[in-house]
């Protein structure tokens, strides 16, 4: 078969395969190393280098060699020739190897990114260490999440990155530069790093608008952390206790368990997630519910539960709060508490007040059929999907 990767000239450049090149591999990732260890070297080496090896560390595009710029729109070639045979992928995964051997590009490209992940572990202490430090940190965020960069650059930038996956703060910064879908995308770091990431996901989605996770980016986070690490990453996450509660990682725990929903492509997300935009209120106050700490079900007895005025469960409740001694727990009161909390049900028809038994929910239709009523026709002027129920 011929393809159009048949016909793209080979570079003519020599590649450095001599043995000895490859002992000096270590040495000089050690140099990027030492410029992490000892920020006065890195001050001492900008000094000298002036605007024109800022030009070339922070600005310019990364130069890879030719061998992996070829490998690279090979690559990209055989993946679009919906004819392309063994023939083509052989031929292509020949050339990657050869671009592999190119060592001299394997280890500058290590060389600058340990230098670029300097800037960013370094305290900026003027101007233009500031600078410096925020052009690096978009420049690994580029690295990181453009397909382009992520191939040519491959396993240098990843190892060059372990300073950053280890750090939470530094974590943290990363991902909040939009760096999150990379983390998520190529990544098998601690499970320390990942909770980090996942909390620093579910705090933004809390702060912001919930149609944010429609945005790209947490699109991306939240189909790459499901298709690596399955459900588990999300219920881990839904289990830890805060006031802030993670109820997005509930509801995806919630609907892709109910359902067996499957998810093959980020296509398939939004639906979804456009479905957790417009939760119903009540239904998030369960999510709530379900992951609140005893004493935070204790504060919100009053706001969560059950509309009925006069609950007798809830009334009750709100008595054995008052006798409570604080410090000294009964877990069977705070059983009870719990089940009350998760049997709330929203009324189907509005979706707006929510009901711990078919007794409260008679008992206070007399006061709540209007508003029912009327946010009923509210409702139906909107394009609603399905609730969790
Ligand atoms: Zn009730
Ligand atoms: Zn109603
Ligand atoms: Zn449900």
């Amino acid at each position: 078969m011929i393809t159009r990767s048949r016909r793209r000239r080979q570079p003519t450049s020599n590649i450095a395969t001599s043995r000895k090149i490859l002992t000096s591999h270590f040495p000089l990732h050690q140099v990027g190393l030492f410029i992490q260890l000892d920020p006065s070297r890195l001050q001492a080496m900008m000094a000298e280098g002036g605007s024109d090896l800022e030009a070339f560390l922070l600005d310019e595009p990364v130069d890879v060699g030719p061998w992996r710029r070829y490998a690279y729109q090979i690559e990209r070639d055989v993946e679009r020739d919906e004819e392309a045979d063994d023939d083509d992928r052989f031929n292509a995964s020949d050339v990657h190897e050869k671009a592999g051997e190119d060592l001299a590009a394997h280890i500058l490209i290590w060389l600058i990114s340990d230098i670029n992940v300097a800037f960013v572990l370094g305290e900026p202490s003027n101007e233009d260490e500031l600078r410096w430090a925020d052009k690096a940190m978009k420049r690994l965020v580029k690295w990181s999440t453009d397909p382009f960069y992520r191939d040519l650059l491959g396993d240098p930038l990843t190892d060059a990155m372990c300073p950053i996956y280890w750090n939470e703060s530094l974590l943290v910064k990363f991902s909040q530069n939009g760096g999150m879908a990379a983390l998520y995308g190529d990544w098998n770091q601690t499970k320390k790093s990942l909770m980090a990431v996942t909390r620093e996901l579910q705090n933004k989605i809390n702060h912001e608008e919930p149609s944010i996770v429609k945005h790209p980016v947490y699109l991306n986070a939240l189909f790459n952390i499901h298709s690596r690490y399955g459900l588990a990453a999300f219920q881990r996450t839904a289990k830890i206790e805060t006031w802030q509660s993670p109820i997005i990682f509930q509801f995806l725990c919630h609907r892709i368990k109910k359902d067996c929903l499957t998810f093959r492509t980020k296509q398939d997300w939004i639906p979804l997630l456009g479905e957790f935009v417009i939760l119903p209120d009540v239904v998030r106050r369960r999510y709530k519910w379900a992951h609140m700490s005893i004493s935070c079900q204790w504060d919100c007895l009053t706001f969560y539960g059950c509309d009925n005025d006069s609950c007798p469960e809830q009334q009750a409740l709100v008595r054995l709060r008052g006798k409570r001694v604080r410090g000294v727990r009964d877990p069977e009161i705070e059983e009870r508490l719990r089940v009350w909390g998760a049997k709330s049900k929203a009324c189907s028809k509005c979706e707006e007040s929510s009901y711990c038994s078919q007794f409260c929910q008679k008992a206070h239709w007399p006061a709540h059929k209007p508003t029912c009523l009327e946010s009923r026709a509210r409702r139906s002027k909107r394009v609603i999907g399905g609730s969790p129920h």
